[in-house]
């Protein structure tokens, strides 16, 4: 099968031929039908030698922590999945054991670092392939009619964000604000979510006017270029309070800063992207009372949740969709800024 690969540390990804696996006892194989480009994978690409092996991660690795299929193979004594059904991959693995994963809470489980699991694609064989293996059937969600490539990248573009403002929900009744900073992959989806399931008005935020476009035509209610005078006009449209939460979905030195600046009191201010920035605090820095929260993916059910809220039609991925041969160029256009939503690889 062909398979889109990380093979050197600091090339670009490759598509190569390798044989597809077998499904082990407990696993299931995926005749794959859709796998989602996340800005993870560059992140992870843009590692040193020394930083990706210090993780655990095999080379080459299969990338994709985004993905869908349809069950093809069951491994011995796998019998809550059958041949034929359209699945949804739930990435982050655990043990199923702790007191976390008993709670559909994988994300979160303490025994995952020990025990060497770790996710497709993100340490194990992701789903830029034909086929794939899933450990568990524990880890495939019903996708039912959902169509997986529009779909696939509620997996992570939906479940991260969906995880990160159900926590603030209490915060955001009718009249308040949420700040989305960074309209792609995830915030795009973000953006959809705070509309469906909250009464804030939304202000959204990125260095890019095609991004804005996108927020505006996903349901922003205002946007604004990420520059010097963000904060004073995010002050003026909250009439000089800020914003109950804030969802900073870039992560970077200029962004933390802007995000715990803008929040106001009792506001949360979430920080799921990757970017390398932080932000010393104390009193006097922040408003009272402000919480500061780094989430990480999301929970099992919550995934079904945000699958719902496809099937509802209040959530839809704006999807480019690439072919595996073509995934290379994935890659490349997600680190140039052209990709507008989401890159979905259909191989
Ligand atoms: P993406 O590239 O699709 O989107 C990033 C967006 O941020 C782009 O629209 C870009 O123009 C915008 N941007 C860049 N710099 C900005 C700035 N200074 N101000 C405002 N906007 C700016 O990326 P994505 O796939 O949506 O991922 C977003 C981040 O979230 C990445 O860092 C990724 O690694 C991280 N991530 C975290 C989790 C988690 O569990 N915490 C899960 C998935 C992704
Ligand atoms: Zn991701
Ligand atoms: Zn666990």
């Amino acid at each position: 099968m062909r398979a889109l690969r990380y093979v050197a540390i600091g090339q670009a990804p490759e598509v190569v031929d390798i044989p597809i696996p077998r499904p082990g006892p407990g696993q299931v194989l995926l005749k794959v039908t859709a796998g989602g480009v996340c800005h993870s994978d560059d992140y992870v690409m843009g590692l040193s030698e020394e930083e990706y092996l210090g993780q655990g991660y095999p080379l080459p690795m299969t990338l994709g922590h985004e993905g869908a299929g349809i069950v093809h193979e069951l491994g011995e004594g796998v019998d809550t999945v059958a041949v034929g059904d359209a699945v949804a991959v739930y990435g982050p693995w655990g043990c199923g054991y702790c007191r976390n994963c008993s709670m559909g809470r994988e994300n979160y489980c303490t025994n995952a670092a020990a025990l060497g699991i770790r996710p497709p694609g993100l340490g194990n064989q992701g789903s830029m392939a034909e086929y794939m293996i899933v450990d568990d059937p524990r880890h495939l969600v019903p996708l039912g009619d959902l169509d997986p490539v529009k779909n696939v990248s509620l997996t992570d573009a939906g479940l991260t964000p969906y995880h990160a403002i159900k926590r603030s929900l209490p915060k955001l009744g009718a009249g308040t604000s949420a700040v989305v900073i960074g309209s792609g992959g995830l915030g795009h989806v973000g953006i959809q979510i705070l509309k469906a399931l909250s009464g804030a008005r939304v202000i959204v935020l990125d260095v890019n006017d095609q991004k804005l476009e996108l927020a505006r035509h996903v349901g922003a209610d205002e946007t604004l270029i990420s520059d010097e005078t963000a904060v004073g006009r995010i002050l003026e449209l909250t009439g000089g309070v800020g914003a109950d939460a804030v969802f900073d979905f870039v992560g970077a030195k200029a962004t933390i800063p802007l995000a715990v600046s803008v929040a106001a009191v009792e506001g949360d201010v979430t920080v799921v992207g990757i970017g390398g920035g932080e932000v010393a605090f104390g009193f006097g820095t922040i408003n009272y009372d402000v919480a500061v929260r780094i989430p990480y993916w999301g929970y099992r059910n919550e995934l079904i949740e945000v699958l719902d809220l496809a099937r509802a039609g209040k959530v839809d991925v704006e999807v480019q969709p690439y072919s595996l041969d073509d995934g290379p160029r994935a890659y490349a256009d997600l680190a140039s800024g052209s990709i507008r939503g989401r890159a979905v690889i259909v191989p």
